[in-house]
C-alpha cells in the first residue's frame, strides 16, 4: 500500500510519513499543491492525505482535478478546527473523509485502514442492475448471462452509471467523469455515447434500463433486488 501526504508542514508531514510507515505503508510527502498533484498523476496511490491550505495549489482543487481525471483514489482531507465551509467544499470536490487538525495519530491511522478496506471491498465487488452485471476487476459485462462486448469508454460509461444507480447524472457530469471535459465541448457525445450502450445492452426498447430524464441527462434505473 502506497499512500501519499500532502502537506505543507514539514514537521506534521514528517510526523505522518512516520506514523503511516511504521504500520507497514510506504509514504510520499508532497509540499505543496501542484506537488501533490504531480505526484498524483503519476503513480497509483492506494490513498491520499490531503491538507487543505496547501501552497500553490490548495486542497479542494487538487481533489477536483483528480476526480476530473476519474482518479478514484480515497482522499482523506485535513481541515482547520472549525472550518464547516471547508469541509464541504472538501467534500463537495469528492474527499472521502475528513479529519479535523489537531488530530492524534492513532484516529488518522484507523480512518486510513477504514478507507482502504472500504476502497477494496467496493472497487472489485461485482456490479448488477436488473440483469446486467459487471466485473470491475476484468472488466467483464453481462447482460442475461450474455457477455456484452464495449468499448473502453462505453465500459467507463456504463461502469460510472451502475455505481450511482438510480441518481440522475447530468450531461455535464458524465462529460467530466468520462471524458475529463466540460459540458459544452462534449455535450452530444455523452448523447451518442448512451445511445451505443443502449443499442449493445439491447436497451432500445421502453422501458429504458438507461432513462433519459429531459433537459438533465441520464438516469440508471435499477430494479430493487
Ligand atoms: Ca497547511
Amino acid at each position: 500500500m502506497r499512500i501519499l501526504v500532502v502537506e505543507d508542514e514539514p514537521k506534521l508531514a514528517a510526523t505522518l510519513r512516520q506514523g503511516l510507515q511504521e504500520q507497514g505503508y510506504a509514504a510520499d510527502i508532497a509540499y505543496d499543491g501542484e506537488e501533490g498533484l504531480a505526484l498524483a498523476e503519476i503513480i497509483r496511490y492506494d490513498l491520499i492525505v490531503l491538507d487543505l491550505m496547501l501552497p500553490k495549489l490548495d486542497g479542494v482543487e487538487l481533489c477536483r482535478r483528480l476526480r476530473a481525471q476519474r482518479q478514484t483514489v480515497p482522499v482523506l482531507m485535513l481541515t482547520a478546527r472549525d472550518a464547516i465551509d471547508d469541509r464541504v467544499k472538501g467534500l463537495d470536490a469528492g474527499a472521502d473523509d475528513y479529519l479535523v487538525k489537531p488530530f492524534v495519530l492513532r484516529e488518522l491511522l484507523a480512518r486510513v485502514r477504514a478507507l482502504l478496506r472500504r476502497n477494496s471491498a467496493s472497487r472489485d465487488a461485482l456490479l448488477r442492475a436488473g440483469d446486467i452485471e459487471l466485473d470491475p476487476a476484468s472488466r467483464e459485462v453481462r447482460r442475461g448471462g450474455i457477455p456484452v462486448m464495449l468499448t473502453s469508454k462505453e465500459y467507463a460509461l456504463l461502469e460510472y452509471f451502475m455505481r450511482n444507480p438510480n441518481r440522475v447524472l447530468s450531461r455535464g457530469q458524465i462529460a467530466e467523469h468520462i471524458w475529463g471535459m466540460d459540458f459544452d465541448a462534449v455535450s452530444n457525445v455523452v448523447n451518442v455515447y448512451v445511445c451505443y450502450l443502449r443499442r449493445k445492452l439491447g436497451d432500445h426498447r421502453a422501458p429504458h434500463l438507461l432513462q433519459t430524464i429531459r433537459g438533465v441527462g441520464y438516469q440508471l434505473k435499477a430494479p430493487s433486488a
